[in-house]
């Protein structure tokens, strides 16, 4: 079947800062449920139906999996079997600086470790090119220019289009900035950092930096890893089997969803009921509320969910007094 040919006019494009890039404001992670214990199909089915969407941005790393590489690996064959046609539609992110292999040059942020991991994220993914590649992690002991450095000569070699990082707190981000600068290196084109209700952390910190040295920001677990949807309201079950929470591999411990979490949400959800919006999509609207958030990455079980998440983007806009429940329940 092909792609559907109005895919383009169903989704809104943000510009990433000041740069040429310009971004769905959903955008698809296979952190978790694209490892080697995943259904291949599912996958299949979720990276199209977001493509039939307009979501045109994978944002992968090289650990994720489990194991570390095998989320990659399947991207990899999901593009040369689905997507051959469609690479240059694709805007492909990869990252590096958490373990992954043993000895001194498997992590962190240290050249060695930057370039040899891209190369073997591009040989996972069968690309010549990632379209951005982030530091994932700051590394407290390497130089920055070292690793800013590593990432200049990435982008300089045409092994990825974009430098980005991601984790970064907000000092750490400008001094970044001032490097590159220094350098007259590749800019950082755009910051990855968590963000959703439970976490306002770039409000105060993040926001106000990159705006003002003109780049994007994509937010990371903006549902909070599947918290702020309905996944978790219902009393007699509240952790589904079928739930990242009750997943041995899920990075969201059970102890997480605590009832006054819960509690919270679930007043939230009549609020997003009587905007018309699924507490999944009023999650991720609220964190796309702000246009200095250029696209929100969302994780997804299956294509339903993909599709759930997607429509957010219909209905952006927030009432003063939606804004006031979030904040009474979530403050900044
Ligand atoms: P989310 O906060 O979007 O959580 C995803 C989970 O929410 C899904 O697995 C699913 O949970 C649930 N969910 C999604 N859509 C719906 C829906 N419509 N209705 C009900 N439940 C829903 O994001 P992630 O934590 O997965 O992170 C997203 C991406 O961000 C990652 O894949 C990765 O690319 C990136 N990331 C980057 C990090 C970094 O350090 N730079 C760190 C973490 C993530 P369930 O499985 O329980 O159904």
């Amino acid at each position: 079947m092909p792609f559907n040919a109005d895919r383009y006019d169903r989704m809104q494009y943000r510009r990433c800062g000041r740069s040429g890039l310009m971004l769905p404001v959903i955008s698809l992670g296979m952190w978790h449920n694209f490892g080697e214990k995943a259904d291949h199909q599912t996958c299949v089915d979720m990276t199209k139906t977001a493509f039939d969407l307009g979501v045109t941005h994978f944002d992968l790393a090289n650990n994720y999996g489990p194991p570390p590489g095998s989320a990659e690996e399947r991207v990899g064959r999901i593009l040369r079997d689905e997507f051959k046609a469609h690479r240059d539609e694709l805007f492909i992110s990869s990252k590096a600086g958490y373990r992954m292999w043993p000895g001194p040059y498997g992590e962190w942020g240290g050249k060695k470790y930057l370039v040899s991991s891209l190369d073997q994220s591009l040989k996972r993914l069968g690309l010549d090119y990632v379209d951005i590649f982030y530091h994932h992690r700051p590394d407290p002991d390497t130089p920055l220019e070292e690793t800013l450095g590593a990432l200049d000569l990435i982008v300089k070699q045409g092994k990825a289009l974009y430098a980005g990082i991601s984790n970064y707190r907000g000092a750490n981000y400008v001094d970044a900035v001032k490097t590159m600068k220094q350098h007259e290196w590749a800019p950082i084109t755009i910051h990855q950092p968590v963000y959703n209700m439970t976490n306002r952390w770039i409000e105060m910190d993040l926001l106000k930096h990159t705006d003002s040295h003109g780049a994007g920001v994509i937010v990371f677990s903006p549902l909070a890893q599947g918290m702020l949807t309905s996944k978790y309201l219902d009393p007699m079950k509240p952790i589904p089997e079928q739930s990242r929470a009750a997943d041995p591999d899920g990075y969201l411990k059970t102890e997480q969803v605590t009832p006054q979490l819960i509690e919270k949400v679930r007043t939230l959800a009549k609020t997003a009921e009587a905007r018309g919006q699924t507490m999944a999509q009023f999650a991720l609207a609220w964190t796309l509320r702000d246009p200095r958030v250029t696209s929100a990455i969302i994780g997804a079980r299956n294509p339903q969910q993909v599709t759930d998440c997607v429509k957010a983007a219909e209905n952006l806009r927030f009432t003063k007094e939606e804004l006031a429940e979030v904040d009474r329940h979530f403050p900044v």
